[in-house]
């Protein structure tokens, strides 16, 4: 007998259906349960002469969610909060999706008029404030953004923190108030809501990226894996962990068993004191972190012994950042992601002719975006016009698109923004780049930062790429200035490196070597570039002075 003239259900398809014995919803929080019951002893979270094991991280996150609960926090309210790299911003990424409650990581570094629109949208029904920006959350809650609305927001504070409203409760409180053994309701379906994130703006008005449980529990894998985590780990904090929740690493070290390290503000002294202090392994930072590591003076440079993997992304690496901080003993990583893809969509594979290639070429292929990450399903180079994939021969240039488990659910109460990035199927990025025959992406630049000379596209990236090859800049930023002959041409705003000068047609003659003339920058002005929380060149406030004939401070 064969299975096709079989009459009724398949073998295969009765009797075995998903019950809780083998179909649990996948979540992040069910990693911090795992640690806490194999090593509850071992240290989770170090933060100053303060240590956390597991066994107390899970009991103190099952304390605060308990405690949320009985102040009438539940399923779907969003918890924002403020914060630094806390131990506190570590227990919310637990103890809020605990609750089935949805977390809303604030960045600190925005002013408090974004915050109350933030809070505002997000329908923020608690807010956790860490004492370092309790004036700003302050000064965010009594915005008239948020007064309008008829928001009521109770507000918990972390630390010594003052000026907050009436009625504000102290986080260690609560933590001492809840019960431990709290039966936390978790997520009804992998699919629930989990975290709200607003995109940092660097080309528009923020939008809110929304994520499932299910996709940061692949993305927190898919990164634990990517990146090498193992229990021996110890995650530094050099990366804001309110943007994309530090790539998912809250959940990723807590997946592997390892340790992470808190750090409040990135400053290279710390950072070199606390590698050596805790011999860490693993941290992650924008390229404009590894910049600040690789220029930092000769005397906070404390050496250590143990290989430390540094993950960078957000924002394109130069190749000369890359050399550097291989020079310093760091094992470079380059990723590539979006908020609306929970941070890391890709990453650039070492390729098994790397060992023979000169230094220049192969940092150059470092500076790759790569391909996708084992979590993701696919990512692709697609014509602009047609959809379809462009030829895999590093010339064609196209958008890429994402496709997977860790792509946003959505933006919240924005249909419309979230038909126009999802509606065809991909997540469509908005960047620009060329797609290469072993499978890497390569990015020529973002669809709104592309130049077009005389009909010419020059990508930014290109002219940012040789200008930072130059031994007195530190940072270059490039961007269109409107041209009545050429329509747009190149505009050059250069940081230097402390302490170093360098002229204008010094820097130009520095690119006639390197560059086709029509890509030559045709100003070049010096000074601090503008930036976002996470370390991002503002291209549109340039752009705006590029078209005022300013400088890059204004
Ligand atoms: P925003 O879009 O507001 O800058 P995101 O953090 O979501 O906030 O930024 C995602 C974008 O950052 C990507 O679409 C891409 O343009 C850029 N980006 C991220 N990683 C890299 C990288 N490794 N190389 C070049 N660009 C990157």
């Amino acid at each position: 007998m064969t299975g096709s003239s079989a009459v009724g259900p398949h073998p295969f398809e009765t009797g075995l259906e998903p019950g809780p014995a083998n179909h649990v919803p996948l979540s992040p929080v069910s990693f911090l349960a795992r640690a806490a019951a194999a090593q509850g002893g071992a240290v989770a979270v170090v933060d100053g002469a303060r240590r956390i094991t597991y066994a107390e991280l899970h009991a103190r996150c099952r304390r605060l969610a308990a405690a949320l609960a009985a102040w009438g926090i539940g399923r779907l309210d969003t918890v924002a909060i403020l914060s630094g790299n806390t131990p506190e911003m570590i227990e919310a990424h637990f103890a809020v999706p605990m609750l089935g409650a949805v977390l809303n990581p604030l960045n600190t570094r925005l002013d408090a008029a974004t915050l109350a629109a933030s809070l505002a949208h997000g329908g923020a029904r608690l807010l956790v404030v860490d004492a370092d920006y309790a004036a700003l959350a302050a000064e965010a809650l009594a915005h008239e953004a948020l007064a309008g609305t008829g928001a009521e927001i109770r507000v918990v504070a972390a630390g010594a923190a003052i000026g907050l409203p009436p009625g504000t409760r102290a986080y260690e409180d609560l933590i001492a108030a809840g019960d431990p053994d709290f039966a936390c309701p978790g997520p009804a379906d992998e699919w629930q809501s989990l975290c709200l994130l607003y995109t940092s703006g660097t080309t528009g008005d923020p939008k809110g990226a929304v994520y499932s449980h299910r996709g940061a529990y692949l993305q927190a894998l898919g990164n634990a894996l990517a990146f090498g985590l193992a229990q021996d780990s110890v995650y530094l904090w050099t990366l804001p962990m309110f943007h994309c929740n530090g790539w998912s690493y809250p959940w990723a070290v807590v997946a592997a068993g390892g340790t992470q390290v808190c750090l409040r503000k990135v400053d290279p002294a710390a950072i070199f004191r606390l590698v050596a202090e805790h011999r860490v392994t693993h941290l992650c930072g924008a390229p404009i972190v590894l910049a600040m590591l690789v220029n930092a003076p000769p005397e906070v440079r404390v050496p250590f012994a143990q290989t430390v993997r540094c993950a960078t992304g957000g924002a394109a690496p130069p190749s000369t950042t890359l050399r550097d901080m291989e020079a310093l003993g760091f094992r470079v990583t380059h990723l590539y992601g979006a908020t609306e893809s929970y941070g890391p969509a890709t990453l650039c594979l070492p390729g098994p002719d790397w060992a023979e290639l000169d230094p220049e070429t192969r940092y150059g292929r470092m500076a790759r975006q790569g391909a996708a990450l084992p979590t993701l399903e696919a990512v692709r180079v697609v014509d602009p016009e047609t959809r379809a994939p462009v030829p895999r021969d590093g010339a064609h240039v196209g958008e890429i698109v994402l496709r997977g488990n860790t792509v946003m659910k959505g933006y919240l109460k924005n249909s419309a923004a979230t038909q126009a990035a999802l509606g065809d199927g991909w997540y469509r990025t908005g960047d620009l780049a060329v797609w290469h025959p072993d499978g890497a992406v390569e990015i020529k630049d973002r669809a709104k930062d592309i130049i077009i000379s005389g009909g010419e596209n020059i990508s930014s990236l290109e002219i940012e790429e040789v200008l930072t090859r130059h031994p007195a800049v530190m940072l270059a930023a490039v961007v269109a200035k409107p041209d009545p002959t050429w329509g747009e041409t190149p505009c050059a705003f250069l940081e230097l490196k402390p302490g170093a000068a360098a002229s204008a047609p010094e820097i130009l003659d520095f690119c006639r070597a390197r560059l086709a003339r029509f890509k030559l920058p045709r100003s070049i002005l010096f000074g601090p570039l503008p930036k976002t929380a996470t370390g991002k060149i503002q291209k549109f406030v340039l752009r705006e002075r590029a078209r005022a004939g300013e400088g890059p401070d204004g």
